[in-house]
């Protein structure tokens, strides 16, 4: 799938083609992953999970000074901005001296292009990787090899069961598996070299969906793994027919996509399954993970976060996540702002002792709240959601202050009662001084990587 022509073969091809194809993906993807570094990154994180938290802020710094230097020495990008500044590596000795450098917009980062790679890394070493650029401009991100093990050895260590190793399962992502036309199953593809089946995200219509129920049913996975409004679709179709599987997943791992109340709640209801949640970005700069405990953890040996305020929510803090990540050498990110939000409060310790601040609750991107005209922002409509009966899909979508349109999709079942009761919710949340206008649609349009947007502000903009 790298160019046209291959793409346009792929799209034509028959199932059994496809396999091939994605099972021959799935080699070249493990060769990529698991070689090389992927055992000692693997050891680090399962080791650094027993650190206290002062050892993790003690090895945070050193890396932090370690990254620093570098970055003056060796990447343009930084050389020019920090002398233009007059800072030295000297300044930059902890994690609390970060405050004194600007912040790095992704608008910096597309800008700077090459600039912002160390010189001594030859960029034919590089492999780049675009970017969903669901709010915005699509970025580049260039990873050298080790990079890419360290994420997979992460992700090993840290966010998925031990138990999976070599276990069938499916995935829900945002890949272009099936030509959008297509319109008879599979709406899949199986990568055997993983035990992997690829579930297309973009084809579950209530017309598709029998048939992805039936291909869970007859094949089992230990788990699923992938954006959780992908999941919660096929939970919800399920629920509404009362249909359940014979044999569910052991877990279910969300990741790229808020993971919202009701869907854990569909999820739990449909499958049962053991819900774990992980936040990352493409530009692994940030890493929130849910422990054993069952609380998000802001894992600090993977990169260092701050979490700067800009609001409060149900009496915690609501933050913005800025990561600089401490081990990627080759494409140093010094305070990048990621736009996500997360919802804390500095009191909350873990009763397991885990270190890490605990974190609440993680938002979408900036542009996903919408405002009233006190400046109150509402970041989450899913509380709202949850109370709304017999509706599918839900979205907010703001274009001025004062007033929003909601938009609808119906589940069947749908009067004028529910439409009542969606007036009801929201007044009872925001209060009156916002104008509410309402629009059913049959589909609510996904970005073009298959995310899940439910609030849209077209103030912010
Ligand atoms: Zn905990």
């Amino acid at each position: 799938m790298e160019n046209k022509v291959s793409r346009a073969f792929y799209d034509c091809s028959p199932a059994l083609f496809r396999n091939i194809a994605a099972s021959g993906f799935g080699v070249a993807k493990n060769y990529r992953r698991y070689r090389g570094m992927f055992r000692v990154w693997l050891n680090f994180f399962k080791a650094a999970q027993g650190w206290t938290e002062e050892q993790l802020h003690e090895f945070q710094n050193l890396q932090l000074r370690e990254m620093v230097r570098k970055a003056f020495q060796e990447v343009p990008y930084y050389q020019d901005r920090f002398a233009k500044l007059g800072i030295t590596a000297a300044d930059i000795r902890s994690v609390q001296d970060l405050a004194k450098l600007p912040l790095l917009e992704k608008s910096d980062v597309i800008e700077a292009g090459t600039d912002l790679i160390s010189r001594a890394w030859p960029i034919r070493k590089l492999r780049w990787y675009p970017t969903s650029g669901s709010t915005g401009t699509p970025l580049q991100v260039p990873r050298p090899y080790y990079i890419e093990q360290m994420e997979w050895a992460f992700l090993h260590a840290r966010f998925y069961p031990s138990d999976v190793i070599n276990s069938p399962y499916s995935s829900f992502t945002g890949l272009e598996l099936i030509p959008p036309n297509q319109s008879k199953p599979p709406f899949w593809v199986d990568n055997w070299m993983n035990r992997q089946r690829m579930y297309s995200i973009f084809h579950m219509s209530t017309r598709n969906l029998p048939y992805y129920i039936k291909s869970l049913d007859s094949r089992y996975s230990h788990l699923y793994i992938g954006y959780p409004s992908a999941m919660y679709t096929i939970a919800k179709f399920m629920q509404e027919r009362s249909f359940y599987l014979h044999r569910p997943p052991h877990y279910i791992l969300t990741s790229s996509e808020e993971l919202q109340p009701h869907y854990e709640d569909a999820l739990l209801d449909a499958f049962g399954s053991n819900i774990r949640n992980r936040y990352g970005q493409n530009e692994f700069v940030g890493s929130i993970t849910m422990y054993d405990c069952g609380h998000l953890h802001y894992d600090m040996d993977y990169s260092i976060l701050e979490f700067l305020p800009v609001g409060h929510e149900d009496g915690a803090i609501l933050a913005e996540v800025v990561g600089t990540n401490m081990h990627d050498t080759a494409w140093p990110l010094i305070r990048y702002r990621t736009g996500d939000l997360v919802v804390y409060n500095p009191d909350d310790h873990c009763a397991a002792g885990y270190p890490g601040q605990v974190i609440r609750r993680i938002h979408g991107r900036t542009g996903r709240y919408f405002e009233l005209p006190d400046g109150s922002r509402i970041t989450n409509i899913s509380v709202i959601a949850k109370k709304c009966t017999n509706v599918k899909l839900m979205q907010v979508v703001q274009q001025e202050i004062g007033s929003i349109l909601v938009r609808v999709v119906r589940a069947p079942g749908y009067s004028s009662k529910d439409e009542m009761n969606i007036f009801q919710q929201f007044r009872r949340k925001i209060g009156n001084s916002t104008n509410i206008d309402l629009e059913y649609v049959t589909d609510i349009e996904r970005t073009t990587s298959g995310k899940f947007i439910s609030i849209i502000n077209e103030v912010a903009k």
